[in-house]
């Protein structure tokens, strides 16, 4: 069994739905086990500046699935909850990424793992160093807590499970 890290985000409709509804749906496969789950953040969008906020999470899964039918089976979710999609970076109900796949190096044409922007994304890093602050990014060699402490582009993200609103990197 590998343990893999997943990002998810969703900025269409009712996103924090779409989030609960992907991560069941992974639950229910039956070769997927949801660990863990990190808080729902409210993100700015990176591209495109002018969609709509997205809600992100991070999930740890275990899986005896190889990385290439994982990602066919959270490609067949995203096709389940995302009717139509419009543009690459642009609005879309849910987005399932592949962040780590224990420590394995992949480089195929369709498949890069560790994800390529795994370590410049505020919206992953954040979620990823609450759940697992000291999983260690198999090329740079640096944490996820490491990294996010070391990101220069300032985008907002706001945890929606409490209160606070604070302004991370
Ligand atoms: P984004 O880069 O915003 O996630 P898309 O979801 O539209 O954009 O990108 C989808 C493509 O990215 C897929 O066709 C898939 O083959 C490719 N891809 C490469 N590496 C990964 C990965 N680690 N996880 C998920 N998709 C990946
Ligand atoms: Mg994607």
């Amino acid at each position: 069994m590998a343990t893999v890290y997943l990002s998810l985000g969703s900025n269409l409709g009712d996103r924090v739905n779409f989030i609960k509804r992907a991560l069941s749906k992974m639950a229910k496969h039956p070769r997927i086990v949801v660990e863990g789950i990190s808080s729902f953040y409210e993100t700015e969008p990176l591209e495109y500046p002018n969609q709509a906020w997205f809600v992100n999470a991070v999930c740890r899964i275990r899986t005896d699935m190889p990385p290439r039918d994982l990602l066919d089976a959270l490609q067949g979710i995203e096709k389940e909850l995302n009717p139509e999609r419009i543009m690459r970076w642009g609005p879309r109900t849910i987005d399932l990424d592949i962040l780590l796949y224990d420590d394995e190096l992949i480089a195929e044409p369709e498949l890069l793992i560790p994800h390529i922007r795994l370590h410049d994304r505020s919206f992953v890093l954040v979620p990823l160093a609450e759940i697992a602050p000291e999983i260690t990014h198999p090329i740079l060699g640096l944490t996820a807590r490491e990294l996010m402490e070391q990101l220069t582009r300032t985008t907002e993200v706001r945890c929606l499970d409490s209160e606070t609103s604070a302004r991370k990197s």
